[in-house]
């Protein structure tokens, strides 16, 4: 997979999982990028940052792009889809609660583990996430709150989106800390497995 020149994420698209953060349920999509110096692939380890004390996996749908597509229709936007990936939109919670936006809780390097990528259905993906081989989320595409479709459509209004870039559709509940030592696996069915080790990152 190439480098994306960005990669489009959204919050809060399973209702399980805005009640189990204490969130309201969005009107719209809720967006925020996470640069793509944050990338790894399968196997690379996700650093743990000494500026955080409690970073967590999100096991997330990622739709690659498969061409250049700007402010398109839902049906356009079903025609746009290039793949699906595994993806894990690593997050360090409590900057997320700290630092009021969240550039700095979503971007640390390392924080967005990425691939295997495969054609599928939207319609009937699944997304499951263990750590230590001890399952913590399960979630479906059919559970989205803005279907695949929709957020496509929703974000290529306000960006042109690229062959490449990827878009992290939410994750489901369930979602724990990581700790040093521990590995952490996204599947996909049909798509791929993700795995990561976590270790501390070295510090200055
Ligand atoms: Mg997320």
């Amino acid at each position: 997979m190439s480098r994306p020149s960005k990669i489009v994420c959204v919050g809060r698209n399973y209702a399980a999982h805005v009640r189990e953060l204490g969130n309201p349920l969005p009107e719209r999509p809720l967006l925020f990028l996470k640069p793509p110096s944050a990338l790894i692939g399968p196997g690379q380890a996700i650093l743990l940052p000494a500026a955080s004390s409690r970073v967590e996996h999100e096991a997330e749908i990622a739709v690659v792009v498969g061409r250049r597509i700007r402010n398109v229709s839902l049906q356009e936007a079903e025609s746009a889809i290039g793949g699906f990936a595994c993806a894990n939109d690593v997050t360090a919670r409590d900057l997320q609660a700290t630092d009021g936006q969240w550039t700095r809780a979503k971007g640390f390097d390392t924080f967005c583990p990425v691939g295997p990528a495969a054609s599928a259905d939207w319609r009937t993906l699944e997304v499951r996430c263990r750590v230590n081989g001890v399952e913590r989320q399960a979630g479906r595409s059919a559970e989205m709150i803005f279907p695949i479709p929709a957020l496509l459509s929703y974000i290529s209004g306000i960006m042109t989106l690229e062959p490449g870039d990827l878009i992290l559709t939410g994750t489901p509940a369930g979602t724990s800390a990581l700790t040093d030592g521990d590995l952490v696996e996204v599947e996909i069915p049909g798509v791929g497995l993700l795995s990561n080790p976590v270790r501390r990152a070295e510090t200055r």
